[in-house]
């Protein structure tokens, strides 16, 4: 049995660290907005190489909170991409605007860059890449059309705590940046979290009154209509020592990546990612494009091998956005994926032996 991720045995491998600064907070009694909310955040950005970190509840309200503080409401139009979690697509929604879908690409699975020009109106305010699975979108590409229209793009960093796109950290190249702190992420809490990330001083200071109901340093002072949407503290002190070993679980991530790359060649049917040059993809998620999925699936059920499906539908076909009435035609590239893609175990707890087992059973079976 192999599972998809193994959190348990990776806080057994941290436990004496996590359990310290859990009941640290516990006996200093540092609940909400204490100092370990407030050394994390300094960590994260610094980590980062950003100017400013501004923790709160959670990926998708971190989205939401910069849709705000960059005044995108009803009327404006925000660019996503079509295949990504519904969170960046649904954010979009909530603040009152409209979702824009654009296609991706078919080797990286983040939004096409030649494709956004075409989408885009005089309603357009914003485009949202998302680094899909830990592999930078093509930033280049995506901040010289948001140059040439004068819109802001705003990067969905969910997946990919750590990566880089030409030596720099992915979140500190668009005007804001999300990131979700789910269990299961790259940097994940024992429950919910999330963070926004700014070179923007102004910027940073709308999205910590938003987070907070409209206040910025003084009690009972409400600046605008803001919300709730903090990080707590003891998810903040777990993060805080989480963060000391990223680097080195992406690391190892990243060499997994490369043995199932090396063992998996050459199967016909079964399409690898590539490791893009210049792009430090993190793997938060290992996804391969098998022709005959359903074949796939059964060997890996029959031997107890976990895998996932991310995403199964493209958001334009997704229940919720049925009344955008779009016709598959419209992605193809989104669409193709949605049918040929599977995840495959891996994550920082796995061995490399672990990982051969699974390929030869593809190349025996498949
Ligand atoms: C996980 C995720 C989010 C949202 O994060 P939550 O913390 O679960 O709200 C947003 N975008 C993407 C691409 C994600 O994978």
């Amino acid at each position: 049995m192999i599972p998809f991720a193994d959190l348990k045995q990776q806080y057994r491998n941290i436990k004496d660290e996590i359990d310290e600064a859990v009941f640290n907070c516990l006996r200093e009694g540092d609940y909400i907005r204490g100092k370990s909310v407030c050394q994390f955040e300094m960590n994260f950005a610094k980590y980062l190489g950003a100017g400013y970190c501004i923790s709160c509840g959670n990926g998708t309200d971190a989205l939401e909170i910069i849709l705000k503080a960059l005044r995108i409401g009803p009327g404006d139009e925000v660019i996503v991409p079509a295949l990504t979690w519904i969170s960046t697509a649904e954010v979009v929604n909530n603040v009152g605007a409209e979702p824009v879908f654009v296609d991706i690409c078919e080797d990286s699975f983040t939004i096409d860059p030649g494709k956004i020009a075409e989408k885009i109106t005089n309603r357009t305010k914003a485009v949202i890449p998302v680094h899909l699975y830990g592999c930078p979108a093509d930033m280049t590409g995506i901040m010289r059309t948001a140059r040439e229209f004068n819109i802001s793009v705003i990067e969905d960093c969910a997946q990919a705590h750590g990566a880089e796109y030409h030596g720099q950290k992915t979140g500190t190249l668009g005007v804001a940046s999300a990131f979700s702190f789910f269990p299961s992420k790259n940097l994940g809490a024992y429950g919910d979290g999330g963070a926004v990330v700014t070179n923007d001083r102004e910027l940073s200071d709308q999205i910590r009154m938003l987070g907070n109901h409209g206040q910025l340093d003084v009690k009972h002072e409400h600046a605008v209509i803001g919300r709730n949407s903090r990080l707590d503290s003891v998810q903040a002190s777990i993060l805080g020592i989480k963060l000391k070993y990223l680097d080195e679980w992406n690391k190892i991530r990243r060499i997994l990546a490369d043995h199932y790359r090396s063992y998996l060649q050459g199967i016909t049917g079964i399409v690898l990612p590539p490791d893009f040059e210049k792009r430090t993809h993190v793997y938060h998620l290992f996804v391969v494009r098998s022709s005959d999925r359903n074949r796939l699936i059964k060997i890996l059920d029959e031997n107890s091998i976990s895998y996932g499906i991310h995403y199964p539908a493209p958001l334009p076909f997704v229940e919720a956005y049925r009344y955008k009435r779009h016709s598959v035609k419209e992605f193809p590239v989104a669409v193709k994926a949605a049918k040929e893609i599977i995840s495959l175990p891996l994550y920082p707890e796995l061995s490399e032996d672990q990982v051969k087992d699974i390929c030869k059973l593809i190349r025996k079976k498949y």
